[in-house]
């Protein structure tokens, strides 16, 4: 538990801070990743969209163009779960999130991966950029049920309006997306 958060610009109050977190690039790790699998003598299929999955003797996992992948072991790692063997996914909504890039000075924002606890709620990163001179400010929030928010606009103008309010350093917005979760 800490008194408050290492910023200066903004103090939303007392905060639980975890150490020794790691930021990673996951493009870079993915690759590594891959790269690994395949010097391994691994199979990689993209492009795959599994709709059926069978364990046991004989598994195989079938995919929507018919093709059939047969294996040893099957690991579902979708996330929400694609079968409806437990009820899980009655439970769970899919949410729209939206991010802004802005450049903001070198050094002028302590590293760190910070949320907050609104709602909706918002988080932040540090992104450093190859052959660019500046930080980028990665905020996100605004969330909502996917489908539920007629005006996505007013969400990326809530989020900028939220972060030049507590981060008065950041310049001009160098990217925006939001994001199906
Ligand atoms: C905006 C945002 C910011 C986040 N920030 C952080 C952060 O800073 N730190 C952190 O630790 N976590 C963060 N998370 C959470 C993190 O991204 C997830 O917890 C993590 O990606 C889950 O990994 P996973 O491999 O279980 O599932 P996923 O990464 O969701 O991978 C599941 C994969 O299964 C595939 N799939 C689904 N259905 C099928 C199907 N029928 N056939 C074939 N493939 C299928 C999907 O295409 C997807 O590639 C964030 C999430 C979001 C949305």
């Amino acid at each position: 538990m800490t008194e408050r958060i290492p910023l200066d610009s903004f103090d939303p109050g007392p905060a639980l801070c975890y150490p020794n977190q790691l930021q990673l690039n996951p493009l870079k790790y993915m690759k590594g990743l891959t790269e690994c699998i395949i010097k391994k003598g691994g199979q990689i299929f993209t492009n795959s969209h599994v709709v059926e999955v069978k364990g046991g003797d004989a598994s195989f996992v079938r995919l929507q163009n018919d093709h059939f992948v047969t294996c040893e072991s099957i690991v579902v790692a979708t996330n929400c779960p694609i079968n409806d063997l437990v009820a899980i996914h009655t439970k769970q909504a899919s949410y729209r999130s939206y991010v802004l890039g802005l450049e903001i000075p070198n050094n002028s924002v302590i590293r760190g991966l910070y949320w907050d606890t609104e709602d909706p709620y918002h988080y932040i990163r540090l992104e450093k950029k190859n052959g660019h001179s500046n930080e980028i400010l990665l905020v996100g929030g605004e969330d909502h049920k996917t489908g539920q928010n007629d005006n996505p606009e007013h969400c990326y103008t809530r989020l900028e309006n939220w972060t030049r309010k507590r981060f008065p350093k950041a310049g001009r917005i160098l990217y925006r997306w939001s994001v199906m979760f």
